[in-house]
């Protein structure tokens, strides 16, 4: 059958400040996504939260981006935006952006990743979700999944992954797009995905199955909204096995918890820590940022599961070395690389600081480089 999975998420309001969603408020989505699949629109559903964001783990009949289905989440992010405001929680409501809502969430705040395929006999598919973060916090393990012998295997064994895969890479701050077939172009990919403040991969597909294979969510709030409203927090859909990656595979990379931008007012580098659903509450300093990965076998477009896949001994390692990691780098207070370079700094007095003290830069003169007509 023809199935669409969405993961539609926002961040309506945090408990303890951005540490974590109240139980009100995932019992009142969890209820909506109830009358939802009653009603029929959807088949099934699921509510998880990864930090202060509220996931809604849906799968349906109609197209990704579809009209009902945003505005049922849209409809139950205001739901839990009441609550948040009723419970003074902080920051009620930070990502609707805008007061009505009109055809889809494009623009207006909450995030989505949705994918659209054919269920298989057997459809094992990983439901990525992360907090403090931004969306091309996804770059390193795509790639690692997708293009990458040493973590996948099957690219060697299985011949059906022979002719590797197709990437979807965003530009988002010049709104383009552009295909990268993979292994053929991939260092050319990695000049671009390996710059994730602006290059993110949105989709992957397998050329040999004619399948997607995975997608993230790509909104980037910041520049929606043209001001800081919360670091993106991204999620992701990933199908594995049969042609794709294994779901060992698919989980590999995050067994080394690589540094992203994010963190503490969004404007920090930090370790990407792969978590629980129980330690998904980042309290250290606003981090450090954290994923968790919910395993589903979709059959007959039901949800069965989910499997809290990070809920294994097997990634202590790696949360021991995102401790040691966000250890070194706070040492480093508001010195980069632990702050973001100034160009990608989210909540920055910056600019008023620029304004205040104008008047007292005083002027050196030409640059010397300039005094001596050296070509800049
Ligand atoms: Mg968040």
């Amino acid at each position: 059958m023809d199935i669409t999975l969405s993961i539609i998420k926002a961040d309506t309001g945090g408990f303890v400040g951005h540490t974590a969603v109240h139980p009100e408020m995932m019992a009142a989505a969890r209820s909506e996504i109830t009358k939802a699949i009653a009603e029929g629109l959807l088949i099934d559903g699921n509510v998880a939260a990864c930090g202060d964001d509220i996931s809604l783990i849906m799968t349906h009949q109609r197209e990704p981006e579809n009209a009902a289905i945003h505005s049922f989440a849209w409809n139950v992010f205001r739901e839990t935006t009441v609550i948040a405001k009723r419970l003074g929680l902080y920051g009620a409501g930070q990502d609707l952006l805008s007061d009505a809502f009109s055809g889809n969430l494009r623009g207006m705040g909450p995030g989505y990743a949705e994918l659209s395929f054919t269920e298989r006999p057997s459809e094992p598919v990983i439901c990525f979700l992360a907090d403090k973060t931004e969306p091309g916090a996804w770059n390193l393990p795509l790639y690692k999944m997708f293009a990458d012998p040493f973590n996948t295997a099957g690219l060697v064994i299985d011949a059906k992954m022979h002719a590797g895969f197709r990437f979807e890479v965003y530009d988002l701050y010049e709104e383009k797009r552009i295909w990268f077939d993979c292994p053929k172009d991939l260092y050319e990919m990695l000049m671009f995905i390996g710059a994730p403040a602006r290059y993110v991969i949105h989709r992957v597909e397998s050329p040999t199955l004619g399948e997607p294979a995975a997608a993230t969510s790509t909104q980037r709030l910041s520049l929606i909204a043209g001001k800081y409203v919360g670091k993106d927090d991204p999620v992701m859909i990933v199908r594995a096995q049969s042609g794709l990656p294994a779901v060992g595979e698919v989980l590999e990379p995050f067994a080394f918890p690589h540094t992203v931008a994010g963190c503490m007012r969004g404007s920090h580098h930090a370790p990407l820590t792969p978590v629980s659903l129980a330690q998904a509450h980042p309290s250290r300093f606003d981090g450090p940022p954290r994923v968790v990965a919910l395993g589903f076998q979709l059959h007959e477009g039901k949800l069965i599961g989910p499997r809290d896949l990070f809920d294994d001994v097997a990634f202590d390692g790696a949360r021991t070395t995102a401790g040691e990691v966000m250890d070194y780098l706070r040492r480093h207070g508001p010195f980069e690389p632990h702050r973001l370079a100034l160009e990608d700094l989210e909540y920055t007095t910056m600019h008023e600081l620029e304004r205040r003290l104008a008047d007292r830069w005083e002027s050196m003169g030409e640059p010397v480089r300039a005094q001596k007509g050296i070509a800049s």
